[in-house]
């Protein structure tokens, strides 16, 4: 749901009134993400859910403007099937984003296809998906960008608004923290220690727009300790994880084969996972995200700080300046890492 205007609620159109317009292409260089967008067409990712180890079939149709992101359970017909992907929507899970609306319908593992969306800079979009977590595919975001790309991202009529920090917003749990801070554009550090050397300490700050989602975090798949898929195993979870979808660490090794697509992976997916999951304010951030041992709850619980202090941020209509500063600004399919 788009949280700062009339949202047209959970009846998505793809009989939207403005013709297609390709934002490829000098003519609509200057123009384009000062509007919000949606895609062009539909697009359908087909997979296994990482813990349900179920297959799922998922399609990314285009929206109105004012929409936002909502999830569509195609396989719930007793009760409301719609979910907002909205901050207010998620629920405690340690190991991924849930969402659940007010029938307890829910869907899982939303954040990689959450950051492709805010990777790609779309706005708008009603994601219809067949059951209850959605497809892991390769355990990164890369997918879900090719497919978003592919669909087209088309203006809308309305503008993007973004959510502009005015002083720091911090969550912290011991010595993990989640802090949001002003800054003029979508930058992110990111601090990860783990205590198997394959991962070890690693540090990373990237300015998030001209396409960097794409070019540098979008690749990066999710990882885990080999004592801990043994853990989720025995406990009826990650049914559908594999060497192939996920990064799996044994002390100093990589056990998946072909190891790790770059020397920072680890730490890199934390920065997708978060991109993802801060997409759940209902519009872009204009901040920098400061990610110190954190995870999906932290990240979640910083933006319930942030939304519980209304003097710390302000909703602003993007101007063109803002809008190159962004996340999704400058995306071409062309910059996909070919690892992935
Ligand atoms: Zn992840």
């Amino acid at each position: 749901m788009w949280p700062f205007g009339q949202s047209t609620g959970p009846a998505a159109r793809s009989d939207l009134a403005s013709p297609a317009k390709a934002t490829s292409g000098e003519g609509t260089k200057r123009k384009r993400h000062i509007v919000q967008t949606t895609v062009t067409s539909s697009v359908t990712f087909s997979g296994t859910g990482l813990h349900s180890g179920r297959p799922v079939r998922m399609t990314v149709r285009p929206a109105s403007a004012e929409y936002g992101i909502w999830f569509k359970r195609t396989d719930v017909r007793d009760s409301d099937n719609m979910i907002p992907a909205h901050w207010a929507s998620v629920v405690p899970s340690r190991l991924c984003t849930l969402i659940r609306n007010d029938a307890g319908v829910e869907v899982s593992t939303i954040e990689h296809i959450m950051a492709a969306l805010a990777g790609c800079g779309v706005h708008n979009a009603l994601v219809e998906i067949d059951g209850p977590e959605v497809p892991i595919l390769d355990g990164s975001s890369s997918r879900f960008v090719e497919g978003l790309i592919r669909a087209g991202i088309r203006e809308l009529a309305e503008p993007v608004r973004v959510i502009k920090l005015l002083s720091p917003v911090e969550y912290r749990e011991g010595d993990a923290f989640a802090r949001l801070e002003p800054a003029n554009g979508f930058m992110m550090d990111f601090h990860i220690s783990f205590p198997d050397p394959a991962i070890g300490t690693q540090n990373k700050s990237l300015d998030l727009s001209n396409g960097n989602f794409v070019r540098e975090l979008s690749d990066c798949r999710t990882f885990c300790r080999q004592a801990d898929v043994d853990a989720m195993r025995a406990a009826g979870l990650a049914l559908g994880g594999t060497y192939e979808n996920a990064v799996v660490v044994d002390g100093e090794h990589v056990l998946s084969p072909g190891g790790l697509r770059r020397a920072d992976e680890a730490v890199r997916h934390k920065m997708l996972d978060a991109l993802g999951d801060l997409f759940l304010a209902g519009a872009p951030l204009m901040a920098r995200y400061v990610g110190h041992k954190a995870g999906h709850a932290m990240t979640n619980k910083l933006l319930r700080a942030m939304f519980d202090q209304p003097e710390a941020w302000r909703l602003e209509t993007c101007d063109h300046n803002s809008a190159q500063r962004l996340p999704g600004v400058g995306v071409r399919q062309a910059d996909l890492p070919m690892s992935a």
